[in-house]
């Protein structure tokens, strides 16, 4: 099973694939974290990536098209795999297409996690206050103004890939508003009609 999670930052893209991958038993692919483990590594790829992800702009294609295929190709991904993060672009989409046509594995759902934008901001100032009450370190791009460099850069080239989705009859839309209990038994209910 291939699900991609596809929405603004925020949305909780990331909380739900993390249970979906602990429920199903196959792995949450999150290109965020990978590039900051790369960061923290001090790896060629975290030094280019770091000062770009800061700024809040997309580290390039070809980059995390790199990481991702290699990552794909490893055992644990062999029963599927949940991509949170990636495609971010239509070249990103492209791309992933032609692996996954190679490897004769289509991409079986798109799990659009839709919320409204003004409760975004106040999410964001949320997850920083629980970072900080818990001694975690705030990521350097989850302050106010790169936050809103981030959503901009979501809505002109992230976006795109609704539609682009669309047309190949994959986006399931989800009410991401909704309790994170609620959102996960709608994307529970959603993959349980692949099967
Ligand atoms: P969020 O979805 O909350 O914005 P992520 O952890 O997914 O957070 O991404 C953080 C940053 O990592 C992005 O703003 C971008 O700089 C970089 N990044 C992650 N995935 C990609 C990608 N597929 N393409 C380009 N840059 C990416």
């Amino acid at each position: 099973m291939i699900v991609i999670f596809l929405g603004p930052p925020g949305a909780g893209k990331g909380t739900q694939a993390k249970r979906i991958s602990e429920t199903r038993g196959i792995p949450q692919l999150s290109t965020g974290d990978m590039l900051r483990a790369a960061i923290a590594a001090k790896t060629p790829i975290g030094q280019k990536a770091e000062e770009v992800m800061a700024r809040g702009d997309l580290v390039s294609d070809d980059i995390v098209a790199g990481i991702v295929s290699d990552r794909i190709d490893e055992p644990d991904c062999e029963k599927g795999f949940l991509l949170d993060g990636f495609p971010r672009t239509v070249p990103q989409a492209e791309i992933l297409d032609r692996l996954l046509e190679e490897k004769n594995r289509p991409v079986d759902i798109v799990l659009e996690l839709q919320v409204d934008q003004d409760s975004l901001v106040e999410r964001l100032k949320s997850r920083i206050r629980d970072t900080l009450a818990s001694g975690e370190e705030v990521r350097p791009d989850d302050n106010e103004e790169t936050f809103r460099k981030r959503l901009g850069v979501y809505l002109e080239q992230t976006a795109p890939l609704i539609p682009y989705y669309k047309e190949k009859g994959l986006v399931r839309e989800i009410d991401g508003m909704a309790s994170i209990d609620e959102v996960a038994a709608q994307i529970d209910e959603y993959l349980n009609s692949l099967a």
